[in-house]
């Protein structure tokens, strides 16, 4: 038998990849060499692809400020698929990034009618108790969307710099959309931002962990950070040849440009609207002196946020996850012998009988059993692989497989909700 030994095999990435190829999304294990003690969805390829991800191995293996942010709407159950987006926060976190999380409230206030007082309720008990027990430190930041004045005041700055037909292609927005849900879209936009603002200490590189579909909103903010940044560095060639960089202001304030050329060390030429630069050694340092000067100046700096992107979980019964079939997905407040109940009964990727099992081998790359292992149930690389080569190669059976699994979907559960218990009484360390 022509065994596989790559026990990441299962995760289908290349499907992915070709999704985003033309939008420019990079692979992320060229990355890996970078990082220092990667996380296991990292090392299994889970996360696949990044935009502007070396900006945040650069800060972090050179001490240098970076922000890691993400938001939860509190429409209904924490399931897994949460703790996944929660747990990359938590690790950036850990790595030294400055964590931010936002609970929608005006995106599930908008989109769902959901009532103030209900979207706090789940904001707090399913999302943020979760957030805390699972390692959350209390130097980030939580907050609500309702609540954040500058995350308020940013989302109508970017409203000017939106306009209906490019929200529309992203969000489907048709003339039946409300204007609150559109606002709540550029509230989304302002949320990935405002971790540069100054009151946080001003432009630094922010990653997005994201799910494979939301890229269209990465772009969207990256380009409306773009807009928003008083001036804009082009790569030009001269006539005979020869490059060099503009940076051209419509809007800058009287002696922003002129300063500008004044701290840009070598050859500049100012003239009206932009300022030319000859021989340039530094395009990172050009780049700060940008930024310090639109502050300066009163305006903003955004350094285009980075994003990676990970695969979803399938549903327990194979097919989608999906919130309206709770047997489909685990929720981390619900009955650990219920969820365990629930994995004992999950769509295997096992062969009808246990002689063609033996014969030919179980497919991990079509079981959700195997998945719930290699996301959330198994640390390990090396006891992950022995159960991958084991399945492949026909020595093992589904039962001894959904039984480990079971029995560490219950103990994890059970943890995490002792660990949630002590969460609650935690929660004005958060401000909560
Ligand atoms: Fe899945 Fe385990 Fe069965 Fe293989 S042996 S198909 S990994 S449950």
């Amino acid at each position: 038998m022509n065994m596989k030994i790559d026990p990441w095999s299962a995760l289908n990435i290349d499907d992915y990849s070709k999704l985003f190829e033309e939008f420019g999304i990079l692979p992320f294990d060229q990355l890996l060499p970078e990082i220092t003690g990667p996380h296991r969805y990292m090392r299994r390829k889970i996360i696949f692809g990044h935009r502007g991800y070396d900006l945040i191995t650069d800060a972090m293996n050179n001490g240098k400020p970076f922000s890691v942010m993400s938001g939860f709407m509190p429409s209904g159950k924490i399931h897994l698929g949460h703790k996944m987006v929660m747990e990359e926060i938590i690790w950036h976190q850990q790595q030294g990034g400055d964590a931010f999380v936002g609970i929608a409230d005006r995106e599930a206030h908008s989109v769902r009618g959901m009532s103030w007082e209900k979207c706090r309720d789940i904001g707090i008990n399913e999302y943020l108790i979760s957030l805390i027990a699972l390692g959350f430190e209390p130097h980030g930041h939580i907050y609500f969307q309702s609540d954040s004045e500058q995350v308020k005041d940013l989302a109508f700055e970017l409203g000017s710099k939106a306009n209906f037909s490019e929200l529309s292609a992203i969000y489907g927005f048709t003339g039946e959309t409300s204007v609150s849900h559109m606002l709540s879209a550029v509230t989304q936009s302002a949320d990935i931002l405002h971790p540069q603002l100054e009151a946080y200490g001003g432009p630094k590189p922010v990653v997005i962990p994201v799910g494979a579909d939301q890229d269209p909103h990465i772009r969207l903010t990256r380009g409306l950070g773009h807009k928003m940044n008083m001036f804009k560095i082009e790569g030009r060639e001269n006539k005979d040849g020869r490059h060099y960089f503009s940076i051209r202001s419509k809007a800058a304030p009287e002696g922003a440009l002129k300063k500008l050329a004044e701290r840009i060390s070598g050859r500049t030429k100012l003239f009206e609207g932009h300022v030319d630069v000859f021989d340039l050694d530094d395009f990172g340092k050009l780049q700060k002196i940008v930024r310090e000067v639109e502050l300066e100046f009163g305006g903003y700096a955004f350094v285009p946020p980075s994003s990676t992107y990970h695969r979803f979980m399938s549903g327990l019964q194979g097919g989608k996850m999906s919130s309206s079939v709770p047997e489909s997905y685990i929720s981390l407040t619900e009955d650990p012998k219920g969820a365990a109940n629930k994995v004992r009964k999950a769509k295997t990727g096992g062969r009808i009988t246990l002689e063609e099992q033996k014969k030919l081998g179980g497919e991990p790359d079509k079981c959700s059993v195997y998945e719930l292992l290699l996301f959330n149930l198994v640390e390990d690389d090396g006891e992950l692989a022995q159960i991958y080569n084991e399945c492949v190669s026909g020595q093992k059976v589904c039962g001894n497989c959904k039984a480990l699994a079971a029995e560490r979907m219950e103990k994890f559960l059970k943890e995490h909700q002792e660990l949630r218990e002590v969460a609650k009484d935690r929660l004005d360390e958060y401000g909560l």
